[in-house]
């Protein structure tokens, strides 16, 4: 696949949050995720599938060679240090690949392998000597479509027939001119544009459709419309499939009214538990000390990294400040940075640049950094009421301790409301939390 130029200019907006709490758009989130992974997401869970067509057989591969992909489409795979098929890949491969093309809904948590593998199932219908678009894949934002179209370029990169186009937000065509391009990645807006105004798109012979993030699309305004519109251009041999992180009953009733007699395949999350964390708490009577307490902490975290949550951007920004001032080394991450501000300080610290990650919600869920073996919580996570917020709480912590390590999470505590709220988290899990002197720190290591 070669190289195509694109324009990116890096407008993405930021709302004002009064409450200076965070709520960062979920594309964004879904991109971070992306770009701090380096590896498959584990599970022990098993794959469901619903079949909604039972004269085609069902099998699943443990092996890229039992798929017969095109051998430079196998030279990609391996390129990318794929060994075997990962658990949705095994189950959807053979699926994607079949004659005649099946439709597909495939449903799993971020991580688990679903790009590459509508990448594979991509590359393999694209009749290279044909130079018209073939396949088309959507997705919600700019970044996100940058995202595919890098995995397409590195499976593909021995594919020197196949070229891709993006039509993206920045990128232009003269009027009069037809793509050539096999591989159309794209934003719903612009891939619109393009087939009907521009006309410079032909949908009439695609062979593939891709719905990526389907849940993203259809959260955002706008975005499913339009894809529902691509989808009425595109010819009825198509092949369609949808692929979303999650699979709430709206995203099922939009995917079941654009993918017709679709195979769906669920791949549970695996469930966060507080079971393998310990779990501790510090009593802090006065700002002053709450500050002693991290400082404490940051000296005595010898191995692996430390993410420490608080509740407002503010907090967050001053507490970063502090410690930088004082000469420790952190990072800051909160939903105010640019996309690209936020991805390099993600990047920096999953290469261990800095040991302390200090961020309000914005990485409350799905961003695991394997390295991190402990959370604090600065400010305990509260609900509107000033109640316990268990979940977030989960997801808080629940990423230490991963991979059968353990983990650790210490809760600042600086009076009897948080002392209230860390009775409640209590409760709820069933699992004491027990107090922790900072000045007698080598006890919990
Ligand atoms: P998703 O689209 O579900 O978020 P990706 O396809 O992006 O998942 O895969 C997540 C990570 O795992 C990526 O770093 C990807 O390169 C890697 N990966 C995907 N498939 C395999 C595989 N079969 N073996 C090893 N790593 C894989």
């Amino acid at each position: 696949v070669k190289n195509v130029t694109i324009n990116s200019n890096n407008a993405s907006q930021q709302n004002e949050d009064p409450e200076e709490t965070e709520n960062i758009p979920l594309a964004d989130k879904a991109l971070l995720q992306k770009v701090i992974r380096t590896g498959l997401v584990s599970t022990k869970n098993d794959i469901e599938v619903q079949r909604k067509d039972p004269n085609s057989p069902l099998y699943s591969v443990k092996s890229f060679e039992a798929l017969h992909l095109k051998p430079n489409i196998l030279k990609g795979v391996y390129a990318m240090g794929y060994n075997a098929p990962s658990k949705i890949q095994e189950t959807a491969l053979p699926t994607l690949l079949a004659d005649p093309p099946q439709n597909m809904i495939a449903q799993s948590q971020s991580g688990t392998g679903k790009t590459a593998a509508f990448v594979i199932a991509m590359l393999s219908r694209v009749e290279p000597s044909e130079k018209f678009p073939q396949v088309l894949c959507l997705s919600p934002t700019l970044e996100l479509a940058l995202q595919i179209g890098q995995v397409v370029k590195k499976i593909g990169q021995f594919c020197t027939d196949i070229d891709i186009r993006y039509a993206v937000r920045g990128e232009e065509v003269s009027r009069g001119t037809k793509l050539t391009e096999q591989v159309i990645i794209g934003t719903p807006g612009k891939v619109f544009d393009w087939a009907t105004k521009l006309r410079c798109l032909d949908l009439s012979k695609m062979k593939v459709f891709v719905l990526d993030e389907a849940d993203i699309m259809i959260d955002t305004q706008g975005l499913q419309d339009q894809s529902i519109r691509i989808h009425k251009l595109l010819p009825k041999t198509c092949q369609m499939m949808l692929f979303s992180a999650t699979y709430e009953k709206d995203v099922m009733q939009f995917a079941e009214c654009i993918i017709p007699n679709p195979y769906i395949i669920k791949l549970k999350r695996e469930e966060e538990s507080v079971e393998s964390i310990k779990q501790y708490y510090v009593d802090c009577p006065s700002q002053e000390s709450k500050y002693r307490a991290i400082a404490m902490i940051y000296s005595s975290v010898s191995v692996g990294q430390a993410i420490i949550f608080c509740h407002t951007r503010k907090t967050a920004s001053w507490l970063a400040e502090k410690l930088t001032r004082d000469g420790h080394s952190v990072g800051l991450l909160t939903g105010e940075l640019e996309v690209d501000q936020r991805i390099a300080v993600l990047e920096r610290f999953r290469k261990e640049k800095e040991k302390v990650l200090i961020t309000t919600n914005v990485v409350a869920r799905g961003i695991d950094i394997e390295q991190v073996t402990l959370v604090v919580n600065y400010d305990l996570p509260v609900d509107m009421e000033g109640n316990a917020d268990c979940e977030t709480y989960l997801h808080r912590i629940g990423r230490t301790g991963r991979f059968g390590k353990s983990g650790l999470a210490i809760n600042m505590v600086d009076g009897p409301r948080a002392l209230n709220v860390l009775k409640q988290i209590e409760n709820h899990f069933g699992r004491k939390i027990s107090k922790l002197d900072t000045d007698n720190l080598e006890e919990v290591e």
